[in-house]
């Protein structure tokens, strides 16, 4: 059994602060067992110090790294942007679709759609963000809503490499908010996903498609979401950059994957 525990720091911490963050974890994974998937994912300029840092064996030996974002042309005019290519090797996976970039970016579905293209012919894994925002939460029709927005972004993708394809399944109106939906919602909301992406035909052998949940997890929520059949990770943002909120999500993690075995 394999548990994701993914850490969205978002546009926070200085270098410092990130380093000493990078240190904290690795101490915290030092005896935690195979199952447990544990990425980072900082601010570009702390991605290529800390990867490096890492192959060293100096920090970060256990941790997998991503991408907060990606632009949707592998080169060319576009300044201020990084691409996939240019992460290649050092990014294990990458964000794509983020709420928080659909709406300050305005990044639309045909941007998100060529994005998830070129990370996956760049052999990084995508973890692409999808969730309703309050307006179709408030109507009732977030199953279709959510069918909407795999199908927008997977547009002219089959048969993805098994598993390297994940989707975080992420409320805009949960993130951030303090606010998640009851367990028993999520889990619907993860077979939901798994099933679209089954009928869809994405996943390479029709292989299981990893779903994680984000939005206001903490220390005290997230045992109640790991437990849930169909779930298989958290996307975490504010708690993850609490050493004290991450110590017992791990604990809690390992221990489902030693029961598991
Ligand atoms: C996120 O932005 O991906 C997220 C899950 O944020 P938070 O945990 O802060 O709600």
């Amino acid at each position: 059994m394999n548990i994701y525990l993914f850490m969205n720091w978002k546009m926070n911490n200085t270098s410092s602060q990130a380093f000493s963050l990078l240190e904290k974890y690795t101490g915290l994974l030092e005896s935690t067992s195979t199952g447990l998937v544990f990425s980072v994912f900082p601010p570009f300029p702390y991605l290529f110090p800390m990867f490096d840092a890492a192959s060293q064996g100096f920090v970060g030996g256990k941790i997998k790294f991503g991408a907060q974002n990606v632009f949707h042309e592998p080169f060319g005019a576009y300044t201020g942007e990084v691409s996939p290519p240019m992460l290649a090797g050092v990014c294990e996976y990458a964000l794509v679709g983020h709420s928080e970039r659909r709406l300050n970016n305005n990044e639309s579905n045909a941007s998100i759609n060529k994005k998830i293209h070129l990370i996956i012919n760049n052999y990084i894994t995508p973890v692409l963000c999808i969730g309703e925002g309050l307006e179709a939460y408030n109507s009732g029709q977030v199953d279709a809503f959510l069918e909407d927005q795999i199908k927008a972004a997977c547009d002219g993708l089959k048969n993805m490499p098994v598993n390297k394809f994940i989707i975080a399944y992420e409320p805009a109106w949960a993130i951030g908010s303090g606010l998640t939906p009851p367990p028993e919602i999520i889990n619907r909301r993860a077979f939901l996903i798994k099933s679209v992406v089954s009928k869809l035909g994405l996943m390479a052998g029709n292989s299981d498609c990893p779903v994680l949940y984000g939005g206001s997890v903490n220390s005290i929520n997230a045992k109640s979401f790991l437990e849930l059949d169909y779930l298989d990770g958290l996307l975490i943002g504010q708690a993850s950059l609490d050493v004290t909120q991450i110590s017992p999500i791990i604990d809690q993690a390992v221990s489902l994957i030693n029961n598991s075995e």
